[in-house]
């Protein structure tokens, strides 16, 4: 028994020490996937239901890795938030959308104008370099501030007076803080009233519910959020459907497969354009 014993944890060791090179592993193909410029950004129109315009994008990285294709967010994020390569991942986000919102707006074409949302890690948020990180890719690129929305998970600013201030620092400087994936953390209806925000985005899985309880608090975040000034953005908007039930409940900002998938700089014009048909 004493063996068997010392035989499982070992196995659990050998499983762990498996586990911890892979992810440093990952974590090495990734720092280098930045300096070699192997990650992209993709963009993801967010429509307005009332004009049928496209206000914003979303920007969100894949990493073109030579010989494999697209690997989504899902596989390398998780990782890099366990060290600060996510803070240089993030840096690279700001200055690389921003920079691209700037060639839109040279363009003259459908991308002009836009405004552009970049997600921001928890981590990131807690770093004092944030501040600096987001003025030095505002300065680069010559963009105006208020054209930045940050998207933080609502659970991160709960819980951090200094993430907090940092949020309403950004804000001074104009520019926007969303909440993301909202409904799936703690952020309470009456903190609504305090957060320092200026979008809120219904998680994916309220848009996805056909239950009418589900339906109804929908209608109540929106309409709360608007008591308080905020703007909403519905994520994951797929089906026609749920395109109609949205309005109902008075939510006129969405984003999701239905208007537009992720796309890349390239073909961002034709997708704006594309998405005017609500
Ligand atoms: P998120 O910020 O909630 O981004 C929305 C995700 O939903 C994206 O997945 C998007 O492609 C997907 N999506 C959009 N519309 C639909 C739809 O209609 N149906 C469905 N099923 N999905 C839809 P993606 O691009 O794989 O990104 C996953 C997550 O990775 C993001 O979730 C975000 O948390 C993280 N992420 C992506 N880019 C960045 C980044 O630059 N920095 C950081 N820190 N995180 C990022
Ligand atoms: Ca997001
Ligand atoms: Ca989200
Ligand atoms: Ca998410």
């Amino acid at each position: 028994a004493k063996d068997a014993g010392r035989g499982r944890v070992e196995v659990y060791d050998d499983d762990l020490r498996q586990t911890l090179a892979a992810q440093a592993a990952l974590e090495d193909g990734l720092r280098r996937a930045l300096a070699e410029d192997e990650l992209v950004l993709h963009y993801q129109p967010v429509t307005d239901l009332r004009t049928g315009l496209v206000g914003s994008v979303e920007a969100l990285v894949r990493w073109q890795k030579p010989g494999e294709g697209l690997v989504p967010p899902g596989v390398f994020i998780p990782v890099a938030e366990n060290s600060d390569l996510i803070c240089d991942l993030g840096r690279w986000a700001l200055r690389t959308s921003l920079a691209q919102l700037a060639q839109f707006d040279a363009s003259g074409g459908p991308g002009a104008g836009l405004r552009v949302a970049v997600n921001v890690s928890g981590r990131h948020l807690r770093s004092p370099r944030l501040v600096d990180d987001v003025r030095c890719a505002l300065e680069a690129s010559g963009t105006a501030p208020d054209r930045l929305a940050l998207e933080i998970t609502e659970t991160v600013m709960v819980e951090d007076d200094a993430a907090w201030a940092r949020l309403e620092e950004l804000r001074a400087i104009g520019v926007q803080i969303a909440i993301d994936d909202f409904g799936t953390g703690y952020t309470s209806f009456g903190q609504l009233a305090r957060v320092p925000v200026d979008v809120l985005k219904i998680d994916r899985s309220f848009v996805d519910s056909e239950d009418p309880r589900t339906v109804e608090l929908v209608r109540l975040v929106v309409g709360a959020a608007r008591s308080f000034g905020l703007r909403v953005v519905a994520e994951g908007v797929e089906q026609v459907s749920q395109v109609r039930a949205l309005q109902a409940v008075g939510c006129d900002t969405v984003q999701g497969y239905y208007f537009s998938r992720p796309v890349a700089a390239d073909r961002l014009p034709a997708a704006v354009t594309g998405c005017h048909e609500v």
